[in-house]
């Protein structure tokens, strides 16, 4: 017998590869952070020697999800747009009204953990973030235990963390530089938008993303006004624009990607980019309802993030699959579009894929990490099921998820994160709120 870390049992597991499958009575195999093997439980019984053994009786096992868009930091001014906000009268700003004062490492530091111990429980593992000072993410990430790929950010406006466009370019190096062994730790070009990021700097992060072999994390096509914006001082549309800047490509995380015209999303099909679908942001902002169901059937590679707290005041995956699942049938008028499955492998794999990280985590197959979420189904509230995976998109919320490993260390047992206490957490959020409040 093969002794191993760690062997989790459970009811059923969709594995995300190879797709629209749902086992039952199976189990994962965990050795050294890496997932060994995924097999029935009494194989897996036979055949392991686990230090530690994981019975999920009731419960549906599938990988950890991944927020493709966030801006982790923000959440400490949850709920500070209460009174709504245009999304034009802040992007052309890089600084949101009450974070001027306020952002810092310290912020961001903090902020940061806010959202991590959110998204971890609820189930997500990797979160794609773009903010200042990333190295401050990276701390509250790390400490908790959690994957994030962090934004090399970059915008024409000065800010507490950097003067201009160069100044935020080789700060996010320099961040990348100083976090290189940290494998829990990735990076991505992040220029802001196409308002804010001026010609010259796009094609720098062209050829550092080419040179770095790093994705380009960028929000496009968000609203009307930033297209009708490009053609009045560019004569053309955002994404043309970025196009001739040589910045398309399988690289390219096109964040929101609302308002495409046929021959736009034949391009980034082409092209292979990805796309970065925040539904719950784009509803709150009234930006619109991204194309999802044209994009999908040209092939385009879809995942899901929350976005931050300007536009989501909670980082919840459920709910962003929930959503993109019924907003794309409403838009296609056909019930059939999107189905579970789809929207599982969005908040998962396809986020993964975008990141470049689909070799190392987004699914639960043997050689990958052991990112890995469990959804409890020991709730009246969930009964009776008969589909697991059209439960996870419409029946369940975060509130059901039970445990969660990341490089298959427990951050979540029994809803409870290993991590951090509550009462610190708390501590340090009252902290702010006192701060932010005056
Ligand atoms: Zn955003």
């Amino acid at each position: 017998m093969l002794t191993i870390d760690l062997l989790i049992e459970a009811r059923w597991i969709i594995p995300i590869e190879p797709p629209g499958i749902t086992l039952e009575h199976h189990a994962v195999a965990i050795d050294a952070g890496r997932i060994v093997s995924l097999l029935p439980t009494e194989h897996a019984q036979a055949q392991f020697q686990p230090r530690h053994t994981v019975t999920l009786s009731n419960h549906v096992l599938l990988p950890g999800f991944i927020n493709l868009h966030s801006h982790a930091a923000m959440t400490l001014l949850r709920g500070y747009y209460a009174d709504d906000i245009k999304l034009m009268d802040w992007l052309n700003q890089p600084i949101c009204p009450g974070e001027d004062r306020h952002v810092s490492p310290a912020f961001v530091r903090d902020g940061t953990l806010l959202a991590c111990a959110e998204m971890l429980r609820g189930g997500i593992t990797c979160f794609n973030d773009m903010y200042y000072y990333p190295e401050a993410a990276a701390d509250a990430a790390l400490r908790l235990g959690m994957r994030a790929s962090l934004g090399i950010l970059a915008t024409e406006f000065p800010s507490a963390y950097a003067a201009d466009a160069d100044d935020y370019l080789s700060k996010g190096l320099s961040a990348r530089d100083t976090l290189r062994d940290e494998p829990l730790i990735s990076f991505c070009m992040a220029p802001h938008s196409p308002c804010t990021v001026a010609d010259k700097t796009f094609e720098r992060i062209a050829t550092l993303s080419a040179q770095l072999d790093l994705p380009i994390h960028i929000h496009l096509h968000e609203t009307r006004k930033e297209i009708e914006e490009s053609i009045r001082q560019h004569g053309i549309r955002p994404l043309e624009r970025l196009r001739r800047l040589g910045l398309l490509g399988p690289s390219l995380i096109a964040v929101h990607a609302i308002h495409l015209e046929p021959s736009e999303i034949v391009l980034l099909a082409e092209e292979g980019c990805h796309v970065a679908h925040c539904p719950t942001s784009n509803l709150q902002l009234t930006s619109g309802i991204a194309p999802v169901h044209d994009l999908a059937q040209r092939g385009v590679r879809l995942g899901l993030g929350s976005d931050g707290v300007a536009g989501n005041n909670r980082l919840d995956l459920f709910r962003e699959m929930n959503l993109a699942s019924l907003l794309a049938k409403l838009s296609s008028h056909d019930a059939t579009t999107l189905g579970a499955h789809a929207v599982l492998r969005m908040a998962t794999l396809n986020g993964a894929a975008a990141l470049g990280q689909d070799k190392r985590c987004g699914s639960l197959v043997a050689g990958k990490q052991a990112d890995i979420c469990a959804v409890s189904f020991e709730d009246f509230s969930l009964a009776p099921c008969f589909s697991p995976a059209y439960h996870l998109v419409h029946v369940v919320g975060r509130e059901h998820v039970s445990h969660v490993w990341v490089d298959g260390n427990a951050c979540v047992i029994e809803n409870k994160l290993q991590t951090i206490e509550t009462s610190e957490l708390l501590a340090i959020v009252n902290l702010w709120h006192n701060r932010l409040g005056s």
